[in-house]
């Protein structure tokens, strides 16, 4: 095991459950401490993926060796659709599934299934595509509502050197049909830019998709994470590649769908469709971000970039009733502060945050 292993268990810090007393607990998350409610859930329901994204899960980290979760560490399906009830009844309103790669995980249809149950959800799942022509239909038919599939360039050499797994363009390309048939259109596509890695593939990525009814999304390269060896100096700032999309495809500001929505959203101005980008490093949205995530283990951490979690499963498996959950979540909620990207400087972003593959990104 090389140096620069350091397994999760290792870095996985819990914070105290929180306690209450005769007043009881909370029934509703209501707030927290900069008045943002709480309204979805990213729920990671594997650390694996069979990709090895050089600014995600880089190979000499992710290797072999690497000790990632094992299956009685896991969420149950029953424990997952269990929490998202409780996280439900708080007012969530979308839950996207997530990982390490989602479709690893064994009979995810099933799971779908399960949560598709729980009346007033939005259901989305992020995908790097690799087996969407295998299983696209079993998920709209298990009840997924929406896809987003991750694609950082059309140029196969570009997207081999930063998948590190030597996957072809083609059979994402593949699966974004079969997402589209299969009625999960239209599809989102996530392209991280990175500087020197893929920002040649702006362009192609633009006109490839522009009036295909799907929307792509661009995405500041962040400092999630430990061990992806961050700097600004290589994220490339959305107002870039509007600018460079722009210069050939006109664009104009569209407004947000919702309230909290992460992408801003611009419009080809011959009405051919959109993309959106995504600034958690140049234009932080801390201010609106209504997101809690819900780690492989059952960990659940207020933000991304976080360095401790609470402990949910010990509750599940500690015996404890929905309502005592319900009320340690509540709580979380009303303390949460975190707002690290409007305070990201280079100490920071060289702090023991947890790999975004564990968290669920
Ligand atoms: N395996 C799935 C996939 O490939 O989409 C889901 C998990 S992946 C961690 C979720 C998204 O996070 C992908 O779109 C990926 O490109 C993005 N991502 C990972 N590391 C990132 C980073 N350092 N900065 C920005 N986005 C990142």
């Amino acid at each position: 095991m090389t140096d620069r292993i350091i397994p999760i268990s290792d870095w996985r810090r819990t914070r105290p459950l929180p306690q209450w007393g005769e007043s009881g607990a909370p029934a509703r998350a209501g707030t927290d401490t900069l008045g943002r409610a709480l309204r979805d859930l990213r729920v990671s329901v594997t650390d694996r993926c069979n990709f090895r994204c050089t600014y995600c899960m880089p190979r000499d980290v992710f290797g072999p060796e690497y000790p990632f979760l094992a299956k009685s560490e896991l969420l149950t399906f029953e424990e997952i659709a269990r929490l998202a009830q409780v996280f439900r009844n708080h007012g969530i309103e979308k839950i996207r599934l997530t990982g390490g790669e989602p479709l690893l995980r064994k009979n995810i249809e099933r799971l779908i299934e399960m949560l598709a149950q729980i009346p007033g959800l939005d259901l989305t799942l992020t995908t790097n595509g690799s087996s969407l022509v295998k299983k696209a239909r079993a998920l709209k038919a298990a009840g997924l509502n929406r896809i987003t599939v991750s694609l950082d360039s059309l140029d196969e050499r570009t997207f081999r050197t930063m998948n590190d797994a030597d996957f072809p363009v083609s059979e994402v390309l593949a699966g974004i049909d079969a997402a589209a048939e299969a009625g999960l259109a239209p599809v989102k596509i996530n392209m991280v830019v990175k500087r020197g890695a893929n920002e040649d593939s702006i362009l192609p990525m633009a006109r490839h998709f522009k009036g295909s009814g799907h929307i792509v999304r661009f995405i500041e390269y962040m400092d999630v994470g430990a061990t992806n060896g961050w700097r600004m100096d290589d994220v490339v700032p959305s107002a870039e590649v509007v600018r460079t999309v722009g210069e050939e495809m006109p664009l104009e500001p569209v407004d947000a769908n919702y309230a909290g929505e992460v992408a801003q959203r611009w419009r080809y101005k011959d009405g051919s469709g959109e993309i959106g980008v995504i600034s958690s490093v140049t234009q932080a949205f801390c201010r609106s971000c209504t997101r809690a995530r819900l780690s492989t283990e059952g960990m659940l951490y207020t933000c991304l970039f976080a360095t401790a979690g609470y402990d949910l499963r010990a509750m599940l498996r500690g015996g404890s009733p929905d309502g005592e959950i319900a009320g340690a979540i509540a709580r979380i909620w009303q303390a949460r502060a975190d707002r690290y990207s409007e305070i990201r400087t280079a100490e920071t972003a060289g702090a023991r945050k947890i790999e975004m593959s564990y968290i669920g990104g």
